[in-house]
């Protein structure tokens, strides 16, 4: 197949950014949390819980994994089946909607909201990391939480002191006001070697962190 006109070419590359967005609740939920810490991606996934402020992830490591998957889908059978192009631009959209994930959970952890979906991407992310990790999966958005039942609504969330984003608090420890009606932070901000390999143990069996 080729491309005579561009409205299919962009279809397909929509089509990829929507298999992106299931595949990043099915990564995330399935792959990341129910394997417990079997598996690189899982292990990896779950040293970013144990401490999601400074272990934010590899970068590169993540992109190839995302990029082999999306080949074994898109790609292969692109070309054996549907025609090269069909594979191409799915792939596209596909490694497309990775990017735009892995900018906006870097962003969620690392900048304040900017904007009513940025603080709709925090509350709900940060929910996750401190309300409930097997709920919540979706970064970018929560539609597969809520077609699959893991959406739970974030509340008003207590973080642990040593965990709390930069963005989070003002030079003297507080909560600035602008978020004080979603977040809460406890306990003390002292990072100690006992309380590392509690939190370790803690992601890896899917728990919230507790403070200190
Ligand atoms: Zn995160
Ligand atoms: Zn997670």
């Amino acid at each position: 197949m080729s491309f005579s006109n561009s409205a299919l070419a962009i279809a397909l590359l929509l089509a990829g950014l929507v298999a992106w967005s299931f595949g990043e609740y099915v990564l995330h939920r399935f792959v990341m949390h129910e394997m417990r810490g079997r598996g690189m991606p899982s292990r990896e996934h779950l040293v970013h819980h144990a401490d999601p402020e400074r272990n934010i992830g590899r970068p590169v490591l993540s992109w190839i994994g995302i990029a082999v998957v999306g080949a074994v889908l898109f790609l292969a059978p692109g070309l054996f089946l549907l025609g090269p192009s069909t594979g191409w631009a799915t792939y596209a959209g596909w490694l497309l909607g990775y990017g735009i994930y892995q900018q906006i959970h870097n962003r969620a952890h690392s900048h304040g909201p900017r904007t009513a979906y940025g603080v709709c991407v925090r509350r709900n992310h940060f929910f996750h990391h401190h309300g409930h990790p097997m709920l919540n999966h979706g970064v970018t958005s929560p539609v597969w939480d809520k077609v699959f039942g893991t959406y739970a609504e974030a509340g008003r969330l207590r973080i642990p002191r040593r965990h709390a984003p930069n963005w989070l608090l003002d030079g003297d420890g507080k909560v600035r006001p602008e978020h004080a009606a979603y977040y809460e932070v406890v306990g003390s901000a002292d990072p100690s070697d006992r309380m590392a390999a509690i939190d370790r143990a803690r992601a890896f069996a899917n728990l919230t962190l507790v403070a200190g």
